[in-house]
């Protein structure tokens, strides 16, 4: 069986992994090509859009796909509602594997978009670490305050013109995340809610530190697809 896996993301990795050892599957993992120098998965590796839902429907069908899981990142939503369109049309099986979001802390205010974060976190505080991401920084380009900004690879927008800029990927730790936050006395927090261990190190230290934290919401997942949380639930799913 042939398995297409939307990658991006840690579980991503360890899903191919996991169907690169197993003698039923064969595994094709699918890359944005955004980050200038991706974490591999094992196996065979494709990288670059597809060039719409179409194109991806085609793709499946050419390639002999049995199955497609979405591994993708909770805020990567255009491939996501590609992949539910193409795996209509092409008759493909589609799970996706969405790792549980974070539970909500007290201290943590929770918002519906990048531009809500900005105004509520420069409500809250002078000193803000923006941890969403280099794509949707253009919502903070012309801000006045003072951010420290941590992305995998440089910014394609401007930076609000007091910003220190961090490149940096995660695994991260609570003590390096707790020395971050105080070196450069961080008053606010801002975070997507993407869940998962790799970036909840920041999370641990901001609420030692007594921190104010802005939380994105997940966007919704696209309708009538069903859902894993774990690898093991996808192999299940497979079988
Ligand atoms: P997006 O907005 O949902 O996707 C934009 C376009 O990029 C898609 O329409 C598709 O192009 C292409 N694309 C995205 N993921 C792809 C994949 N795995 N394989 C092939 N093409 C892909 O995605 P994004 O938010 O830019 O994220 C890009 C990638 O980075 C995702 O794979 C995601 O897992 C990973 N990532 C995202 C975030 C985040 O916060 N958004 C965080 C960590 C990792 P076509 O329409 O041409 O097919």
């Amino acid at each position: 069986m042939k398995v297409l896996v939307l990658g991006g993301t840690g579980e991503a990795r360890a899903l191919a992994a996991a169907l690169h050892t197993s003698p039923e599957h064969t595994v094709v993992s699918s890359l944005a090509g955004r980050v200038r120098e991706p974490r591999l998965p094992v196996g065979e590796v494709r990288v670059g859009g597809f060039g719409g839902p179409a194109l991806l429907a085609q793709w499946l069908l050419e390639h002999g796909i049995a199955a497609v899981v979405d591994a993708t990142h909770p805020f990567a939503e255009r491939i996501s509602a590609s992949a539910a369109e193409a795996a209509l049309i092409a008759r493909v099986p589609l799970l996706m594997l969405r790792r549980p979001g974070w539970a909500s802390r007290s201290g943590w205010h929770w918002v519906d978009s990048l531009s809500e974060a900005r105004t509520t976190a420069e409500r809250l505080g002078d000193r803000i670490f923006l941890t969403t991401g280099r794509q949707g920084l253009a919502a903070f380009t012309d801000s006045t305050r003072w951010y420290l900004i941590r992305c995998v690879d440089p910014p394609e927008v401007p930076m609000p013109a007091g910003a220190k800029l961090l490149l940096d990927r995660g695994p991260y730790t609570v003590d390096g995340e707790l020395a971050l936050l105080c070196d450069h006395r961080i008053d606010v927090l801002v975070t997507k809610d993407s869940g998962g261990p790799l970036t909840a190190a920041k999370l641990e230290a901001a609420q030692a530190l007594d921190l104010a934290v802005v939380v994105v919401r997940r966007p919704p997942p696209p309708p009538a697809i069903p859902l894993a949380e774990t690898v093991d639930q996808v192999l299940a799913w497979l079988r």
